[in-house]
């Protein structure tokens, strides 16, 4: 079993293992990736290349 999650948006993203860390903020239709880190917060998805992307460790 998968269990209700949905998969997360843009999974070519980098933000998903950027250390940032980015937050989910889901609506009943969709799941956006907020940036603590971009004045912008909301960059267009996905994010293939980011100045400050550092990658989460484990
Ligand atoms: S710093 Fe860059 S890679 Fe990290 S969450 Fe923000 S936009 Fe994504």
């Amino acid at each position: 079993m998968m269990g209700d999650a949905a998969p997360l948006p843009f999974p070519t993203s980098l933000c998903h293992g950027c250390a940032a860390p980015p937050r989910y903020v889901k609506t009943k239709t969709a799941t956006f990736i907020l940036c603590p880190l971009l004045e912008r917060k909301y960059p267009p998805q996905p994010v293939l290349r980011c100045p400050l992307f550092v990658p989460r460790s484990v």
